[in-house]
This record gives structure tokens, sequence and C-alpha cells, in this order.
């Protein structure tokens, strides 16, 4: 049977323009098998329910059909969240330049920052594969969204000063045209540390730190404390210290749908399946010294599906 050439004209027959078979592209894939007589094919015909239709009534349907396609391009356009990918949402591509495993926040937050890196020169193909759509034992939700400056490390200061920027202007971040803005909800009412006799030196230091760094942060004494927050027992407290900006609490769940909701619109892929492992490719390379090192690169994730 000469598959190709039923469907090519069965495909025909549904555009109203039912038609003989041509026996030229039957011929092509005949000599797989027994020679059928050439004189009952050049006179089969395929039939549609289709009734056939007028010149005018084409016209109006592929017209719509054109129009449905131009909203859809439109819609494509950057500053919308449609995807050309949505269907494909269980399945990977066959390649990525960069691979995320697991869609919590910290996955969402890397794609969306290497998609904003990324040069016109220089663009990475991301993909980020999540094995729980409803993120049911994910950190990101379970989690009480709260930020603070008030660390002993600058580093953990100056990312977390850059977090409450972040979440101050997130509509200049995340924020998609023709969308609704984003609100993580973010309440800056600020950390409230309290220490004894025995850790007072500690959180002085801290405090030390934390000004040093730009972190609004004030001191406060047993008589300050009781005076900001009559309900809070003093006893025993030796010295507190309390955020006075960008310290507080957001929604997380919040902040995780804003994150992915931009990377798509990004071009970030995504697929719902499970990392189960690696292949690998071993490179021979010489250091300066002139030793072998063997580097094993990653060359394809394993990604099972449900
Ligand atoms: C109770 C609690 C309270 C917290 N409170 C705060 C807080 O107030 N402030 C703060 O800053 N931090 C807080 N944290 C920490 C914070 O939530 C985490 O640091 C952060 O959410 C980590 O994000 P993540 O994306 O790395 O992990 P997750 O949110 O856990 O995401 C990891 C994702 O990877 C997926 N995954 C794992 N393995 C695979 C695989 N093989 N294939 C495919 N997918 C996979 C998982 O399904 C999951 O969705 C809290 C955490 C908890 C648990």
């Amino acid at each position: 049977m000469c598959w190709r050439d039923a469907g090519g004209c069965q495909c025909r027959a549904a555009m109203g323009v039912s038609r003989l078979c041509r026996p030229g592209s039957w011929l092509l894939l005949a000599r797989r098998g027994p020679v059928p007589k050439v004189t009952t094919w050049t006179h089969r015909s395929f039939r549609t329910s289709i009734t056939l239709l007028k010149q005018d009534d084409f016209t109006k349907i592929l017209s719509n059909e054109l129009e449905k396609v131009h909203k859809k391009v439109k819609d494509a356009l950057p500053g919308s969240d449609w995807t050309p990918f949505k269907s494909m949402d269980h399945l990977p591509p066959e390649h990525a330049d960069i691979v995320i495993v697991g869609g919590g926040v910290i996955g969402w937050s890397v794609a969306y920052w290497l998609k904003k890196m990324q040069t016109k020169k220089k663009a990475y193909n991301v993909l980020v594969v999540e094995r729980d759509t409803t993120y049911s034992h994910a950190s990101t939700v379970l989690s009480a969204g709260g930020i603070r400056q008030q660390f002993s490390r600058p580093e953990n200061i100056q990312m977390s000063l850059f977090g409450a920027h972040f979440l101050r202007n997130i509509n200049e971040y995340l924020g998609i045209l023709n969308e609704d803005p984003v609100d993580v909800q973010f309440n800056p009412s600020g950390y409230l540390f309290l220490s004894s006799e025995k850790g007072a030196e500690i959180l002085e230091e801290n405090y030390r730190v934390q000004r040093e760094q730009g972190a609004k942060v004030a001191l406060l004494s047993p008589e300050q404390l009781k005076k900001k927050f009559p309900w809070i027992n003093t006893q025993d407290v030796a010295l507190a210290s309390y955020g006075l900006e960008n310290e507080g609490w957001f929604d997380p769940w919040l902040l995780l749908s804003a994150l992915r909701r931009k990377a798509l619109s990004m071009g970030v892929l995504h697929c719902h399946g499970e990392v189960t492992g690696f292949n690998y490719v071993t490179q021979e390379m010489v250091t300066s010294d002139g030793d072998p090192v063997n580097f094993r690169r990653i060359h394809e994730v394993i990604v099972s599906f449900k």
C-alpha cells in the first residue's frame, strides 16, 4: 500500500479538493512490494465527509486560520508568557547548553540570570528539569520567606542587600509587558536579635560588620527594647540588634512563580521529569607542568518520565 500517496490525497481532500491519486508517486513506493495493477489505482479517488467548498468559503476559512496564526505569533513576542514549547512540557529538547536540575527558587533564579546575562553573540539554550510540579517537598515553598542582613560575613550581608533591592524593585527585574505586575508581598518589618551577657560581644561585633557593609541595623539597650516592644520580657537580655530597613518577609511561592514566568518569557525551556543520571566524556589534558590530567565532562543528562 502506498502510505505516502494516501496521506497526500487525504490531506488535499480535507481541504475540500478531492482528487485522483497520481500514479507517478504511487509507483515510487510500490517498488518495495509486489506491483499492483496500475489501471486499478489510476481510477481510485479519496472521499471525504467534508462537502466540497466554494472558492469564497475556502478563502474565508484560510483567512480565519491566518488570523489565528497571526495572534499566536503576536502573543509570542516579548511581554507574554506564551511559549511554543508548551505542548512539549513532558519532553525535553534533544540538546541544551545548560541543564538545571530542579525548578525551585534557585533553579529558576539561575535560569533567569543566565538568560539576562547572555549576549546576542552568545545565547544559551537553558533547560530546567523539575520532577514535582506541585513542589510539595521543595524548601522554597516550605520556607518562611524571611530576609535579613544580620549576618556575620560581609559576603552574606552583600548578597542579602542585593536581595532586598531585588525585592523592592522586583518589577524592574521580573515584570512583563502587558502582564500583571509582580507583588511578592514584601513586608520589611525588621528582624530582632536578642543576646544575653554572654553573647553581647559577638552581637556587637556582627553589628559593626553589618554597618560597615551598609546594612541599616541598630543596637538597642534593654530599656530601648522595652520602649519599642513593651510586650517583650527583657529580663536577662543584655543587648538587642534590630534591622531598620530591608529585613522582613515575603511570599516565597509568589517569588518562585514570578521567576519562573519571567524565565519562560525569556526563552528558558522546562520539562517535567526526574534527572536520574549523567553520561560523561573523558578528556585528557596536560597541565602547565606537563602532567596529564583527565577531566570528566557531562555529555548527556538522563531524564526519566513517569
Ligand atoms: C522550613 C524552612 C524554612 C526556611 N526559611 C527560610 C527563610 O526564612 N529565609 C531564607 O532565605 N531561606 C529559608 N529557608 C531555606 C530556603 O527555603 C532554601 O534555601 C531555598 O528554598 C532552596 O531553594 P532550592 O531551589 O535550592 O531548593 P528547593 O526549593 O527544594 O527546590 C529543589 C527542587 O529540585 C527538585 N529536584 C530535586 N532533585 C531532582 C531531580 N533529580 N530531578 C528533577 N528535579 C529535582 C525538587 O523537586 C525541588 O522542586 C527555609 C527552608 C525551610 C525548609
